[in-house]
């Protein structure tokens, strides 16, 4: 078997011709881009920082490159198991004991996007996921679900963060529809355009934080600060994020993107 005739290469080689699109769901990683905010009892949450080591200069006359270091939950990044309480005795919880091919799965999107326009802290319930289905179709099992919400466009604007004095506001999920797509639809993980999986008024949820409690604790995986999902076909595109093989690590920025068929979207 060739490259030309392997499953494999046929990939390659749809995405080299444009017959399979890529979209980039990174935002660009750098020191403006904003992180969470904790109360202030709480450990705090490292922002991207990067010091030249050299640059065709002295300290390297033929060669750039800098130092980084950052918080494993800074910019586009993927939450692990291990990241919660709820999760921290699972088995393979931390990004290096994933297994690769758990890094590839189809998602669906959902477009609350008009939604969140009109009301910042709107609330995905279960019952609204089960109009979303009557409407659009059966949430397939081991998909991510894909939160479409355009807040990928407020980066770089204080409605991003949307902060005001009692926190941050952004929409996310209820525990009854986190329950509902963990246990009856089986999903990979929640992707969204905002800071955290959870809502940002999601603390005062009872339980506080579903997202993240109800995620980590059955194994499934957050990607976070995605942008461009308004890009993707509501089902039919494979999303493939890969964080860094950190050594018990609970999460890490990461280059994510999804594929689909070019000729059906
Ligand atoms: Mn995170």
């Amino acid at each position: 078997m060739t490259a030309a005739n392997s499953l494999a290469g046929q990939i390659a080689a749809a995405v080299a011709n444009g017959d399979l699109a890529c979209v980039d769901l990174s935002n660009v990683l750098s020191p403006d881009f904003p992180v969470i905010a904790l109360p202030e009892e709480f450990g705090q949450c490292a922002p991207f920082r990067m010091e030249p080591v050299s640059r065709y200069d002295d300290n390297g006359p033929a060669w750039y490159w800098n130092n980084i270091s950052m918080n494993e939950h800074t910019g586009t990044h993927f939450d692990a198991p291990v990241h919660w309480v709820t999760g921290r005795n699972l088995p393979r919880n931390t990004v290096d004991k994933i297994e690769a091919k758990d890094f590839v799965a189809p998602a669906v999107v959902i477009d609350i996007s008009r939604e969140a326009e009109a009301n910042a802290d709107f609330v995905v319930t279960r019952a609204f996921l089960e109009d979303w289905e009557h409407a659009n179709g059966v949430i397939p099992p081991r998909h991510w679900i894909a939160l479409r919400t355009d807040w990928y466009k407020r980066v770089g604007t204080p409605q991003y963060m949307n902060l005001k004095e009692d926190g941050a506001h952004s929409p996310g999920p209820d525990a009854t529809a986190m329950e509902f797509l963990v246990r009856e639809r089986d999903c990979v993980g929640l992707a969204v355009e905002t800071v955290g999986t959870d809502a940002g008024q999601a603390y005062r949820f009872d339980p506080p934080l579903p997202a993240h409690s109800i995620l980590h604790g059955n194994g499934r995986f957050g990607l976070q600060c995605l942008t461009n999902l308004d890009k993707l076909p509501t089902f039919g595109a494979v999303i493939v994020a890969a964080p860094m093989k950190i050594r018990n690590g609970s999460g890490s920025p990461l280059r994510v993107f999804a594929m689909y068929d070019a000729a059906a979207g």
